[in-house]
C-alpha cells in the first residue's frame, strides 16, 4: 500500500506565479490573524472605514511579500523561500497570540540565545496546533504541487514583471490609505513588529546582512587608572566582600517591600535592606539588559555606541579585586568572558537540582570553593561575585519554585499563560518573588557567616520586569519605546552590613530615606566603582547612588 502524503502529485504543474500570489495571500491574511485582532481592536478607526483599512494594509503585506519573493522565485528556491516564511509565521503567531509579544531584533537575538531547557519551558501543544494549522497545512499542500519548468530567460522576464507590478501595487495601496497608515503607525509602533512575516524577515535581515549599528573592531579598554583607593589608607583587616545579585524577570511591583499587598517578601522585611522603588532597567530583555547594566554607558549612550568597551568587572578586577561570576541561567552574555565564571544550571545536587534545572540557592553551595581558587592576593583585597539568577523567568513560572515556597495558590501550571486565569498566573509568579525573597535572605545569612573574615554587602537588582496579563500582555521584550512601566521598572535591594557601612562611610538609614528617587540602570556602573572605593577617571560621582549617603 501507497501512503497517500508521499504520493506523487498527478494534478496540472503549477506556473511559479501562482504559487507566489498563493502564499503571499495566505501569508498576508490568515498569517496575521493577530495584527488584525489587535487592530480591530484599536478604538483610532471604526465602522466600514475601518474594514476598508484592514483590507488596504492586507494588500499591502500581499504586495510587499509578493515583491520579496519575486527576487528568489525560481523553481529549487521557492518552495524552501516559501516553507520557511510559513515556519516564521506559525512560530511568531503563536507568541503574539498567547503572549502579547512581537518580533523585533532583540526578540530574535533572545531567542537564539535560549538554552534548551528555556525552550522546553516554552514547548506546548498550543504551539504545535498553531505552528500546524498556519504552517504544517500550506507545507503539505506546498509540496505537493509540481512547478511548470519555463527557460531561464523567460522566468527572469516574469520575475521582472512581478517585481515591479507588486512594487506598484504595495505603492498604490499605501496611497489609498495613507494618512490612516502613518497616524497608526506612529501611535502604536508596536504595530510593525506584529506584521508576519516581514517582521521576522527584518530582524533576521538585521542581525545579519543589513550593516550593523553595533560597533565594530578591537575592544575598547576603559578604567585604566583604576586603583582601590579607602579615605583611610589603611589596608583592609577584613576586606570588603560584595555579592551583586543579578535577578531575572523580577518586576518591582510584585515585591511586598515595594508595597504590594501580597507578602511576597518575608524574610527580606527582617533584614536591614533598602529597597529601591523606583528603578529604571536599561532594555525589556536579558539580552538588551544585562550589558548594558555592567556598561559604564547610560541607556542611550550604550545603544548608540560606537565601540565596544570593557566593563565593570573589568575594572573591579583591574582595580586589584577578585571578581568571580556564578550563573544559574543560560549565561553571562559576554560580561565574564575575562573574569573567573563558572555555570551551576545543570549541576545534579539533589536539594538544589531536579528536572535539569537548579534553583538558585545552588550557588550558595559552590561559592565558598570558587572563592579559594580566586587568587588570595586579589582576595585580601577584597572580593565581588555576581550571582546570575534564574530568578522568575517565565512563562514556566510554576517551575522555578519547590513545592514548599508556593504560598499562592493555585497557580497556573500551563506554559500558554493566557489559557490559564489572570490570577493563577500572578500567583505561580509572586511563588517566584517569595523564592528569590528565600534566596536573597540565603545570600544575606552566607554574608553574615563571612563576617569574621570579610566586611560584606548584597546589592540586588533585576534585568528587566514582566508583563502578567495587563491589556493582554504577558512575558516582556517590548520596544523600550512602548513597553508597560510592568517590564521596565526593577526592584533593587541593598544590605549593607554594619562592618560594610563603617568601611564605606554609608549609612543605610540615609539609602532608606531615598527608597523613592528615581534611578536607573544607568547609575549600577557607578555606583558599584563608589561603594568599592575604586578611583578611576571613568567614575561619575553625580551617578552613584551611595554617594549622597555617604559619611551621613
Ligand atoms: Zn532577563
Amino acid at each position: 500500500m501507497r501512503i497517500m502524503f508521499f504520493d506523487h502529485p498527478t494534478r496540472q504543474p503549477r506556473s511559479i506565479l501562482s504559487l507566489v500570489i498563493v502564499a503571499s495571500t495566505w501569508l498576508a491574511t490568515i498569517g496575521n490573524l493577530v495584527l488584525w485582532r489587535n487592530l480591530i481592536a484599536l478604538p483610532d478607526l471604526s465602522g466600514w472605514h475601518k474594514g476598508l483599512f484592514v483590507c488596504a494594509f492586507a494588500l499591502i503585506i500581499a504586495s510587499v511579500v509578493t515583491f520579496l519573493l519575486s527576487l528568489l522565485a525560481w523553481r529549487y528556491t521557492l518552495k524552501p523561500l516559501i516553507s520557511l516564511l510559513l515556519l516564521l509565521t506559525g512560530i511568531s503567531t503563536h507568541y503574539m497570540w498567547m503572549y502579547g509579544i512581537v518580533v523585533d531584533t532583540p526578540m530574535v537575538v533572545n531567542v537564539f540565545q535560549t538554552d534548551v531547557r528555556e525552550a522546553r519551558d516554552q514547548m506546548s501543544w498550543q504551539l504545535m496546533l498553531t505552528v500546524t494549522a498556519l504552517a504544517g497545512l500550506p507545507l503539505i499542500w506546498l509540496w505537493r504541487q509540481t512547478i511548470k519548468p519555463a527557460p531561464f530567460k523567460q522566468q527572469l522576464q516574469r520575475n521582472m514583471v512581478l517585481f515591479v507590478g507588486s512594487a506598484l501595487l504595495a505603492f498604490v495601496s499605501l496611497q489609498l490609505v495613507f494618512q490612516d497608515f502613518a497616524s497608526l503607525m506612529r501611535n502604536h509602533t508596536q504595530l510593525r513588529y506584529q506584521i508576519n512575516p516581514l517582521n521576522s524577515i527584518y530582524a533576521l535581515l538585521d542581525l545579519t546582512v543589513i550593516p550593523s549599528d553595533k560597533p565594530q573592531g578591537p575592544l575598547q579598554p576603559i578604567g585604566q587608572d583604576a586603583h582601590i583607593d579607602r579615605l583611610d589608607g589603611k589596608p583592609d583587616q577584613r576586606p570588603p566582600l560584595l555579592v551583586f545579585v543579578l535577578g531575572e524577570t523580577a518586576r518591582s511591583q510584585n515585591f511586598s517591600l515595594n508595597g504590594y499587598a501580597k507578602q511576597t517578601n518575608p524574610l527580606l522585611a527582617k533584614e536591614n535592606v533598602t529597597s529601591f522603588r523606583n528603578v529604571a532597567s536599561c532594555g525589556t530583555s536579558t539580552a538588551e539588559s544585562v550589558p548594558c547594566m555592567f556598561s559604564h554607558l547610560g541607556r542611550s549612550e550604550f545603544k548608540n555606541r560606537n565601540a565596544e568597551f570593557e566593563n565593570l568587572l573589568d575594572v573591579l578586577q583591574r582595580a586589584g579585586y577578585a571578581v568571580l561570576w556564578i550563573d544559574n541561567q543560560s549565561g553571562c552574555k559576554d560580561q565574564c568572558d575575562r573574569i573567573p565564571n563558572i555555570n551551576t544550571s545543570d549541576l545534579n545536587v539533589p536539594e538544589h537540582c531536579e528536572g535539569g534545572e537548579c534553583r538558585d540557592t545552588v550557588m550558595l553551595t559552590r561559592i565558598e570553593a570558587e572563592l579559594a581558587k580566586l587568587p588570595a592576593e586579589r582576595r585580601t583585597r577584597g572580593t565581588v561575585v555576581v550571582m546570575h539568577q534564574m530568578g522568575s523567568h517565565g512563562p514556566a513560572y510554576f517551575k522555578r519554585t519547590p513545592a514548599e515556597f508556593k504560598p499562592f495558590k493555585p497557580e497556573c501550571t500551563d506554559t500558554s499563560l493566557s489559557q490559564c486565569d489572570r490570577a493563577q498566573v500572578v500567583n505561580a509568579y509572586d511563588n517566584t518573588i517569595v523564592f528569590t525573597d528565600y534566596f536573597l535572605s540565603r545570600v544575606i545569612a552566607w554574608l553574615k557567616s563571612q563576617e569574621k573574615t570579610h566586611t560584606p554587602a548584597m546589592l540586588y537588582v533585576s534585568d528587566h520586569g514582566e508583563s502578567l496579563g495587563e491589556k493582554n500582555m504577558y512575558l516582556h521584550g517590548l520596544p523600550y519605546s512602548v513597553a508597560p512601566p510592568e517590564q521596565t521598572t526593577v526592584p533593587m535591594i541593598t544590605w549593607l552590613s554594619p562592618g560594610f557601612e563603617q568601611l564605606s562611610r554609608v549609612s543605610t538609614r540615609c539609602l532608606q530615606n531615598q527608597r523613592d528617587k528615581p534611578l536607573s540602570h544607568d547609575n549600577l556602573f557607578h555606583s558599584v566603582l563608589g561603594l568599592m572605593a575604586v578611583k578611576t577617571s571613568v567614575y561619575q560621582r553625580e551617578l552613584d547612588f551611595f554617594a549622597t549617603c555617604e559619611g551621613r
